[in-house]
């Protein structure tokens, strides 16, 4: 489906401009709801977590941030390409699949929607060096519109949403506040 009929369009850049919106909520909202709400109420551990500490350190230092990218207000993707209407982002592992493409996607509807240009989005996974691309096919748009309406209901809920322990806890830089360590 092409960006510019999407449905959900204007509706979409509303609320992720109301929201403020950026690539890591769609990430965290995908996971973990109540990851998500904690990232919205600027809760982390991430400081004292050695796993997240070591992987940022490794991602600084694998790609240095492409300068093409600045300036994009709330936008912060790992690499765009402006000519030929990609943009990337990179992740560590191949593992949490869906949630790294929802991040990526993200970045390219945004950037269609703003420019009213259709982009592509790509996955880049460090270790394997692999691109995955992520069409923006019906299935994902509706994914994120998804996505987004959960994230509004996280932003105004003040109590920390209900969850139950999933694989993902074990790795978790919150495991800590949620006790499934
Ligand atoms: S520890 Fe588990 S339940 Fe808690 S935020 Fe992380 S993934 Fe979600």
């Amino acid at each position: 489906m092409m960006i510019q009929n999407w449905t959900h369009k204007a509706a979409f850049y509303e609320r992720v401009e109301h929201l403020n919106l950026h690539g890591l909520h769609f990430q965290h909202v995908t996971l973990c709801k109540r990851r998500a709400w904690m990232y919205f109420h600027n809760i982390n551990f991430a400081q004292w977590h050695n796993r997240v500490a070591t992987g940022t350190a490794k991602h600084l230092t694998s790609y240095a941030r492409d300068h093409s990218t600045e300036g994009l207000f709330g936008l912060a993707p790992d690499r765009i390409d402006w000519q030929k209407q990609i943009v990337y982002e990179n992740k560590g592992t191949a593992g949490a699949v869906e949630a790294s493409h929802n991040q990526t996607a993200f970045y390219a509807v945004i950037l269609s929607i703003a420019t009213g240009q259709e982009w592509q989005a790509i996955t880049h996974i460090l270790s394997s060096r692999k691109r995955r691309p992520v069409p923006l096919d019906e299935k994902r748009l509706q994914c994120l519109w998804e996505a987004s309406e959960q994230l509004e209901v996280l932003a105004l809920q003040s109590e920390v949403p209900d969850v139950k322990q999933i694989p993902l806890c074990k790795t978790c830089s919150l495991m800590r506040f949620c006790g499934y360590h």
